[in-house]
């Protein structure tokens, strides 16, 4: 039965690195959740997921069982003129777009992969290429429900004068199961963007280019590990042609093998070179969402590229005034370790406040990487990443996190506790173990 924790499934998050059997419960319709998170026989805690696409521990308990939502997965309505949408929680961000984009509407923010689900935006506060413009996926959302394993089911607004809405904002799923997601849409006027990509040979330049291009609503960089300060800088707008065609359902190749980082890193790296070469002499170019947005979609289970061992991914936030600074340090410092992924993300949050708690984005600029999971090695330059994050006054992204100890997060996240006195007694996960130990 759905409402009941079935006898043990593996689960891992995306970063593969914790692998193991949990008691999982699947629930179907609402009632089943209700009773799943509450039932006397169920785990001592448990946790809801999603898709998994945490690299981290956010997404694992490995004390109790999961409570895995992607059968929740039913829209309920879509109100084309007010421009909103409700669905439930385990509907992913690409099923979604693939019902929104006929209709010329979309998701107002997008991370960088669509299998992804409602709840666990939410549950994150993900942000996209767009945060400039947009804020966080939260700042959209209009209304949640959410049930706890004690009291009724509950419908939450950003008003919500308890704080259990701004708790469950970026909360990591410790407040309760998100069971389902009221969110605004922006319209669009076509399914592809017109991008551009411009080579820049230092950071100066990709800060000048940051600066220069407000009348973006996107705008990534794509850093060479190998030759810090060398990236590409891709700007785009949604064009406006009426051309509504929908996103692919399903990754168009899966890997190869486990264990090929080398391929991977090699196919990542010719893919940026080519599009390095190719910067200096394109323009515009119009790109499909699904391209734009998922780039990495486009192989299934990549992550199972990295091996047995699996990888981590480090995602910091630096403040505007020090970033120059701390950025040069961190790709300086990975270029000399020669242990991160050859490619690096960088983009820029802009002002617009987050609605939760503990959201991640803050005003600055964004460094994301993997590293190979090589044990102490890894774990300890990544240390010495947060050592410049924190002298910075930033923060790293939890969800992205699975190693960072409890003084350090606690540093970088003050009001954490706050969070721990909002959390539902039933639930757990490594991820907030982790880092709420005092
Ligand atoms: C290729 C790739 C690119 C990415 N790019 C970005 C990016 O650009 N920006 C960004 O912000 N993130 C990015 N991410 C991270 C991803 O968006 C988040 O980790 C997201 O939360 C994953 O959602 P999920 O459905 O897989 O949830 P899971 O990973 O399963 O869970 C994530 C968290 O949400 C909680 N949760 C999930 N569902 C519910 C629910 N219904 N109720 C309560 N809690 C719930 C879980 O407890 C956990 O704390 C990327 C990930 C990948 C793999």
């Amino acid at each position: 039965m759905s409402a009941s924790f079935s006898n043990k499934e593996p689960f891992s998050s995306w970063g593969r690195i914790d692998r193991r059997l949990y008691p999982v419960a699947r629930p179907r319709f609402a009632a089943d959740l209700a009773k799943a998170i509450a039932a006397p026989d169920r785990p001592a805690s448990v946790l809801p997921v999603g898709l998994g696409r945490s690299y981290g521990d956010s997404c694992l308990n490995a004390e109790g069982g999961l409570i895995v939502m992607t059968g929740l997965n039913r829209l309920i309505e879509i109100d084309e003129q007010g421009m909103v949408m409700r669905a439930q929680a385990g509907l992913s961000l690409g099923e979604a777009l693939r019902v929104l984009t006929p209709k010329g509407l979309f998701l107002p923010v997008l991370p960088g992969s669509q299998f992804v689900t409602l709840g666990g935006a939410v549950a994150n506060d993900v942000h996209g290429k767009n945060h400039l413009k947009n804020g966080t996926f939260g700042r959209w959302v209009r209304r949640i429900g959410l049930q706890r394993s004690h009291g009724p089911a509950l419908s939450l607004a950003p008003d919500d004068p308890s704080g259990l809405f701004a708790a469950t904002m970026g909360g990591f799923g410790l407040t309760g199961a998100i069971s389902w997601v009221e969110i605004g849409l922006a319209p669009i006027g076509s399914a592809f963007l017109d991008a551009e990509d411009i080579p820049f040979s230092s950071l100066d330049e990709y800060f000048q280019l940051m600066a220069e291009s407000e009348t973006f609503e996107q705008r990534v960089a794509w850093i060479d590990c190998t030759r810090p300060g060398r990236g590409v800088f891709t700007r785009a707008n949604v064009r406006h042609d009426g051309n509504f065609q929908i996103g692919p359902a399903r990754p168009a190749l899966s890997a190869p093998l486990d264990g090929a980082s080398f391929l991977f890193n090699g196919v990542t790296l010719r893919a940026f070179n080519f599009a390095y070469a190719a910067a200096h002499r394109a323009s515009v170019r119009p790109v499909h969402y699904s391209k734009f947005y998922f780039p990495l979609d486009a192989v299934g289970d990549w992550n199972r590229l990295y091996g047995a061992r699996g990888f981590r991914q480090y995602q910091c936030v630096v403040p505007e005034g020090a970033a120059r600074d701390a950025v040069h340090e961190m790709l300086y410092l990975i270029a000399r370790s020669g242990e991160g992924s050859m490619l690096a993300v960088l983009k820029a949050f802009g002002p617009k406040p987050s609605p939760g708690l503990m959201s991640f984005a803050t005003e600055g600029h964004t460094l994301a990487l993997d590293f190979p999971n090589h044990g102490e090695r890894t774990l300890r330059l990544m240390a010495r990443l947060d050592e410049i994050v924190l002298e910075a006054g930033g923060r790293i992204y939890a969800g992205k996190d699975g190693r960072a100890p409890a003084r350090t997060f606690q540093r970088m996240y003050p009001r954490w506790r706050e969070l721990e006195r909002m959390r539902d007694p039933a639930i757990r996960s490594d991820f907030w173990s982790r880092v709420s130990a005092t």
